[in-house]
């Protein structure tokens, strides 16, 4: 991930609903940094939940391959999920996580003044491990002498947790306050979680690390303590690490602390790839009217650039929606506002 490139090629997943609204949003945002980023080439691709119902398949195969051999970054937009089971169909979310092996999903939150719902205080970083923990889906059913008995299998390996733990660090210690805290539940699961806590505490002592995380302090909590004081005093937290489960639960709770899914971005990342990837889903009840809040895509733009090493660039873009929210004039309906998704990207690439 450096910033020597000559070019960037950057793959655009709109999917499904809003995201094909708020998508050409981040885009624009891009753009306006002008060239202060290399030249960029938006390739659109195709993905989603109304792709498979008129092809058979939610994630084709030229999709991946044209992300993994020709893309340096990608952003995606937002899936459906059906509401019942549907043959066949399997999230291509998902499926990109495992096939561009996005092993971290990394969830910003942070406060907004405008918004009357939201906590103030908040800025926090929930890391949340993505491969393993017991979204391996191995699970079984028997039928034991009390009936049906059904077991899930939680793999929890010193590979992932070491690669979740680096990125943590690394993460705490680009942020002012540069505060770790790992959550897990050690106390209960000894092995697992045991396995989870000691590789991410270790990481400052691998070979090579040479003192770098000596600024980074470190606390530990026990995810149910976790959710408490994130509700309570969640300005007590700035990055946060945790195996799958704990992470997907906290990262939807940290979310909901600062009001509109609207804000809230996210990347997945991997050792080679990233993928921004605003929090909210496809919103079928706005769609297709032009009010979708395009702040958490275009803060997704962001986050994917600063990834990849054009922190400048993600600077002025977050700036730039920093001082739209601050401003307070120009928002959308789910902020209390009156204006089209469309009047708030311009808005946000005037300042930029
Ligand atoms: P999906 O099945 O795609 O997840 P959903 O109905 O769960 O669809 P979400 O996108 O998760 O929809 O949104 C939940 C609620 O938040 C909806 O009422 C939606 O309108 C609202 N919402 C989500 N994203 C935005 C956004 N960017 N701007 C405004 N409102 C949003
Ligand atoms: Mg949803």
């Amino acid at each position: 991930a450096t910033a020597a490139r000559q070019s960037l090629k950057i793959g655009m997943l709109p999917a499904d609903g809003i995201g094909r609204e708020v998508l050409p949003g981040a885009k624009a945002a891009i753009l306006a940094l002008g060239s202060s980023i290399p030249k960029t080439e938006f390739i659109d691709l195709l993905a989603g939940f109304e792709y498979f119902t008129k092809t058979g398949t939610a994630l084709p195969d030229e999709t991946v391959e044209i992300l993994k051999n020709e893309c340096d970054c990608a952003l995606f937009g937002a899936v459906s999920s059906p509401s019942r089971k549907v043959t066949g169909y399997s999230s291509p979310i998902v499926a990109l996580r495992k096939k561009m092996d996005l092993y971290a999903n990394i969830r910003p939150v942070k406060s907004v003044s405008v918004n009357p719902e939201g906590k103030p205080g908040v800025d926090l970083v929930v890391i949340r491990e993505n491969t393993e923990c017991l979204y391996v889906k191995q699970e079984t059913q028997t039928v034991g002498e009390h009936g049906k008995e059904a077991r899930a299998t939680r793999l929890i390996t010193e590979r992932a947790s070491r690669r979740i733990g680096e990125l943590a660090f690394k993460m705490a210690l680009e942020r002012p306050r540069k505060h770790l805290t790992v959550i897990h539940k050690s106390n209960v699961l000894s092995i697992t979680d045991g396995l989870f806590r000691e590789t991410v505490r270790a990481v400052p002592t691998l070979p090579g690390v040479d003192g770098k995380y000596d600024d980074v302090t470190v606390a530990e909590q026990l995810v149910d303590s976790a959710v408490y004081r994130l509700f309570r005093e969640p300005e007590i937290y700035d990055v946060m690490v945790a195996p799958n489960l704990y992470g997907d639960i906290l990262s939807d709770a940290a979310a909901a602390l600062v009001g509109s899914l609207g804000l809230v971005p996210s990347v997945n990342a991997g050792d080679s790839f990233v993928m921004g990837e605003p929090v909210h889903g496809s919103a079928p009840d706005i769609a297709g009217q032009n009010i979708a809040n395009p702040l958490a895509a275009i803060r997704s733009a962001a986050m994917m650039l600063r990834h990849i090493g054009y922190g400048d660039g993600a600077n002025r873009i977050e700036r730039a929606v920093d001082s739209v929210l601050r401003e307070g004039k120009i928002l959308t309906p789910d902020l209390g506002g009156k204006s089209k998704t469309s009047e708030v990207v311009d808005e946000v690439t005037k300042r930029i």
